[in-house]
């Protein structure tokens, strides 16, 4: 479907960045599935494109190139739009490296998007929501703790501190801010792995394997409910139950 049409579209409407792969892409497609009119953003025009290509074209999804750390550009999508009412903020990067090999450009790179790229999501989009809009964050596992991506673990846990803050400061304008938290999941992050990694990731969850994309999904499109709006400042796990312990005997 062409933007032009979707504008006239009277059903709500979601932004899902980092929706051309992964975790953003099930994400969109689910959203969409639920109703909405959902715009896709992402970096790789690779990604969009694969994304365009495989979509069910009844569905009113629309893909837009913009660097989530783009502040202007993210403004121009959204000052395009007549209303928003959810925003997903899902686009991330992922790097293993041992704490000693980090570097600061590693670091701050890790944090540009992981952290600041939430922060302008949800922040260029709170300015444009009505009361009753909903920001679900996609921080991780991770933000509990893990080895080999510190840099990546610190920006998680910002992620989900982010979170519980602007439910806060966001509470005056009735604009619910959830995150979910997903454990190891097949993604294009997932993939970059050395089959050795992925092996070792996989033995660690409680299923042996890593979740479907479609599972994450499903937790956003429940948070994404404007029937769920009066959950705010939650973060819901979907890790097989990793986060909550191991089986001792
Ligand atoms: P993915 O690589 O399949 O998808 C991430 C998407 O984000 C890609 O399409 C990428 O192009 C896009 N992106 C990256 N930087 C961007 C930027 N600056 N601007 C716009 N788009 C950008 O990986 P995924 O696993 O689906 O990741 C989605 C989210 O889920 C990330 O925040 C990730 O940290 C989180 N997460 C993933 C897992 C997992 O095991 N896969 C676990 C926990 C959390």
């Amino acid at each position: 479907m062409t933007r032009e049409i979707l504008k006239n579209d009277s059903r709500e409407t979601a932004v899902v960045t980092g929706g051309g792969s992964g975790i953003g892409r099930a994400t969109a497609i689910r959203l969409a599935q639920d109703g909405f009119r959902v715009l896709v953003v992402d970096r790789d025009a690779k990604a969009l494109a694969g994304m365009k290509a495989g979509l069910d074209g009844a569905l009113a999804i629309t893909c837009h190139e913009v660097d989530v750390c783009d502040r202007l550009a993210m403004c121009r999508l959204l000052d395009d739009e007549a209303r928003l009412d959810v925003m997903v903020c899902a686009a991330g990067i992922g790097q293993m490296l041992p704490f000693d090999a980090i570097t600061d450009q590693d670091f701050r790179a890790m944090l540009e998007v992981n952290l600041l790229g939430v922060f302008i999501g949800a922040q260029e989009a709170s300015r444009r929501m009505k009361a009753g809009g909903r920001i679900v964050t996609i921080s991780s596992r991770a933000a509990i703790g893990g080895g080999g991506f510190a840099h990546y673990v610190a920006a998680k846990a910002g992620v989900v501190g982010l979170t519980r803050a602007m439910a806060i400061d966001l509470r005056g304008k009735s604009i619910a801010v959830n995150s979910v938290a997903p454990g190891f999941t097949e993604t294009g992050i997932t993939r970059a792995l050395t089959p050795e990694q992925h092996a070792k990731f996989s033995a660690l969850e409680p299923s042996g394997h890593p979740a479907d994309p479609a599972e994450i999904a499903n937790a956003v499109s429940f948070l994404a409910s404007p029937k769920t709006s009066f959950i705010t400042g939650q973060t819901l796990f979907v890790d097989g139950g990793k986060s909550v312990g191991s089986l001792l005997l």
